[in-house]
């Protein structure tokens, strides 16, 4: 093994959350050692790949041609009659994005963490938490059959969706069924698309969920599907339901898949806390996806940043209590927790609407002017022009 026997701060993760984290704790002092199982940072990819702009206001990051492939001028979201929405980016704000290459983008933010003084070590598993006494003194990794102890004064749990250090540090991170999302998605080539637009398609083609089309150019694009797992039988229903859409587009005609992924996304309220004693979590280890999208990279990303902060400054203090660790509980719930809240009470609306309401609401969203696609906003506006549709919807205002 090459790395040392002790660090201050040990980063479980490689992802978005997990890179950002180590470099804002290594750019401020800390010193770091960021884990990874993988063998290679980013790969094998398990994402959309569509990012919010959201992320370079917040952290430090530039758009490489390595990772940022295509920005789009706008969304379309697309009621279950085929009738449509188009978000343009100057309405939509910083929710309309970009199309990146996953797997060199968190490349290009794990070089950023080890620029700023940060060891990463690839193909090594945390297989434990270590605890003298109770206390959380660092971790057991697992590297190519051997396990060795690395003691560290604060673990930061960016292990994703399925975080064993959640668990293993008594968080309660279960989820229902009805929060939480089975994906499928086609990497696809030989497409006729309009690559200005990323698509979205909501009603009884994807239950409790959408189809997404994400270009990265006229003929590539990241074509998937996320339904309610209390809306399916099974995850195996997903693909049914892909493939049924991929089968009623011309678009797709003489397409031809080059890749296929699936995971879960959590689609829940954000945990009630997500630090203890020497541990803090990030991301969707921390249930910080955001539950109306299901997208997670920007959030992961913008709290990772006060995360490291945070813990760059818990080092410099030598306290690694949970009290000290509310910086980082304010911080990032200052940045995402009202939208989080909203998106979720959003979801929870949406998913009880059937095909007829939903079109009744794209219907009523294209009449309005919207100047930012907010919930609040879209919302508001709604209300103010189409009184008795919202009154379904008057308590998320
Ligand atoms: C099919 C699909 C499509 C998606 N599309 C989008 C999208 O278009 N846009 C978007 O914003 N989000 C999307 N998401 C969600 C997005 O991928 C996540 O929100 C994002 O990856 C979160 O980053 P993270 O760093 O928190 O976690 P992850 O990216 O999951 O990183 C966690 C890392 O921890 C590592 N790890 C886990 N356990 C251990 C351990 N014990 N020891 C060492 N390492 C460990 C894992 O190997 C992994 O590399 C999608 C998800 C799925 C499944």
């Amino acid at each position: 093994m090459f790395f040392k026997d002790s660090y201050d701060v040990i980063v479980v993760g490689g992802g978005p959350s997990g890179s950002t984290a180590a470099r804002y704790a290594a750019r401020n002092g800390a010193d770091v050692l960021l884990v990874e199982k993988r063998q290679e940072i980013g790969s094998p990819v398990r994402c959309g790949e569509g990012v919010s702009m959201e992320i370079f206001k917040h952290v430090d990051i530039k758009p490489d041609s390595s990772w940022f492939v295509n920005q789009v001028t706008g969304a379309r979201i697309f009621g279950p009659s085929g009738k449509f929405i188009l978000i343009d980016a100057k309405k939509a704000g910083d929710e309309v994005g970009a199309v990146i290459e996953r797997d060199n983008f968190d490349k290009y933010l794990a070089t950023e963490a080890a620029r700023a003084g940060a060891e990463i070590a690839t193909k090594t598993s945390v297989v434990a938490l270590n605890r003298d006494g109770g206390e959380i003194t660092g971790v057991r990794v697992r590297r190519m059959g051997e396990e060795k102890d690395v003691s560290a004064k604060l673990v930061i749990g960016a292990d994703g969706f399925e975080s064993q250090i959640a668990r293993w540090s008594g968080f309660n991170t279960n989820l229902k069924t009805r929060d939480t999302t089975s994906n499928l998605q086609y990497r696809m080539t030989n497409l006729d698309l309009d690559p200005r637009f990323t698509d979205f398609y909501i009603g009884s083609v994807a239950p409790g969920g959408y189809v997404w089309i994400f270009p990265k150019s006229r003929e590539v694009a990241n074509v998937g599907i996320g339904l309610l797992l209390s809306k399916i039988k099974g995850p195996s229903e997903a693909k049914d339901y892909l493939d049924a859409f991929i089968e009623n587009d011309i678009r797709f005609k003489n397409a031809s898949i080059m890749e296929t992924v699936s995971g879960g996304v959590s689609v829940s309220a954000p945990l009630d806390k997500v630090t203890a004693d020497r541990i803090m979590l990030v991301g969707d280890a921390a249930r910080m996806i955001d539950p109306l999208t299901g997208g997670g990279i920007s959030n992961g990303v913008i709290a990772g940043k006060v995360c490291g902060e945070v813990a760059a400054e818990a080092v410099k203090a030598q306290d690694f209590s949970d009290e000290f660790l509310q910086r980082y509980e304010k911080g990032w719930r200052e940045l995402l927790e009202e939208k989080l809240y909203r998106d979720y009470m959003a979801k929870e609306k949406l998913v009880s609407l059937d095909d007829v309401a939903l079109d009744k609401l794209i219907e009523v969203m294209s009449a309005v002017r919207l100047e930012n696609l907010s919930t609040k906003e879209i919302l508001t506006a709604i209300r103010s022009k189409y009184p008795e549709l919202v009154k379904e919807f008057e308590d998320l205002i």
